[in-house]
């Protein structure tokens, strides 16, 4: 193995709780100020179709931040047996109504539903999950588009991690799915990384991890990225989310894509699973909310997310 685990200083723990909450505390007095200038309560609708377990546990999560944060929140809980044309004839009244700022289908949908046919429904201005294709294309283009919200959540923790200096840095995405690794491999290019997009059939994945300054997993498999696979002093953001064995209390234990043991003593820094990527990807749904409801007000932020901004400008 050309490079040994380091036996001393074990990794910084990226905080995305803490990050999170930063962010939110941030949104908290922009909606007040919204709200006492200019009248405005940015609205955010959270449609659930079915009772997929984990699901519901997620939009329950975004819609208390909502409310934590001073966001009206439009609830939508339908049936498993709901048709696609009642879901879009239910987008369609979404998209007209003035109150609804973002609208959010939350994903899986039954599979009589096509999850294409639903983000192609949603106003492109609505579409704070950022799946629209004018969205997409808006982002590889360099242009203002509202942006997937992990892959917003992983580049605003490698940016706080590295102190804004990602410039020229080698990443390695492993996951090349629409919601996370493309739109991440563009957020990144963007801040001027050079970009690697691996996936199922990459060759000798190891040894291109062990050539990045940034590794992010996006895989779904639990534990898959090793501690000989990263370059000592490397940043590692672990998007996945694997259901393991019930712990302690029957709960259901959560495990990343990283082996984080082995990882946290060879990387500089790492984000936990749970506690990393998953309250940041909240934290970017209410922030792409708040920017949505600016945007159609005609109102400048206070405060936008530093995105990758550089190479936007260039190229514009
Ligand atoms: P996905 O659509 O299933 O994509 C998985 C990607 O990983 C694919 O590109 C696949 O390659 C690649 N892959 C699978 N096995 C691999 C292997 N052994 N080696 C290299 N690449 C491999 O998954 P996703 O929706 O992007 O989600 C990925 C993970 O992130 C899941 O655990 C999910 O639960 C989690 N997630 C978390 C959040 C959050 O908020 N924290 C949000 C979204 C997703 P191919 O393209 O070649 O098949």
């Amino acid at each position: 193995m050309s490079y040994s685990m380091k036996d001393v200083d074990p990794a910084i723990r990226l905080d995305g709780k803490a990050l999170a909450a930063d962010i939110q505390r941030r949104l908290c007095g922009e909606v007040q100020t919204l709200v006492a200038e200019h009248g405005v309560t940015p609205g955010l609708a959270v449609i659930l179709v079915g009772a997929h377990a984990a699901s519901r546990t997620y939009v329950r999560s975004k819609r208390r931040k909502a409310s934590h944060v001073g966001l009206d929140s439009f609830d939508h809980d339908l049936a498993a047996t709901t048709s696609q044309a009642d879901l879009l004839t239910r987008i369609d009244r979404l998209n007209r109504d003035e109150r609804v700022h973002g609208i959010l289908v939350q994903l899986p949908l039954p599979a009589h539903i096509s999850s294409a046919a639903v983000a192609a429904a949603i106003d492109p201005d609505k579409d704070v999950d950022g799946f629209h294709e004018i969205n997409t294309g808006r982002l590889w283009r360099g242009e203002h588009a509202l942006v997937p919200c992990t892959p917003k959540g992983c580049l605003l923790l490698l940016r706080h991690a590295l102190d804004d200096d990602l410039a020229g840095r080698h990443a390695v995405i492993i996951g090349r799915s629409n919601i996370v690794g493309k739109p991440l491999a563009n957020l990144l290019l963007r801040a001027d990384c050079t970009v690697t997009l691996a996936h199922s059939r990459s060759r000798d994945l190891p040894r291109l991890c062990r050539s990045a300054d940034i590794v992010v997993a996006a895989i779904g498999a639990p534990k898959t990225v090793r501690g000989d696979w990263i370059k000592p002093g490397a940043t590692v953001i672990d998007v996945g989310i694997n259901r393991g064995a019930e712990g302690i209390c029957g709960k259901t234990q959560l495990v990343g894509d990283v082996a984080y043991d082995e990882v946290s003593r060879v990387a500089a820094a790492i984000t936990p699973v749970p506690g990393g990527v998953g309250p940041m990807t909240i934290a970017c749904l209410l922030d792409n909310t708040v920017a949505a409801a600016c945007r159609q007000h005609g109102l400048a932020r206070a405060h936008e997310q530093p995105l990758g901004e550089s190479a936007v400008r260039r190229y514009a």
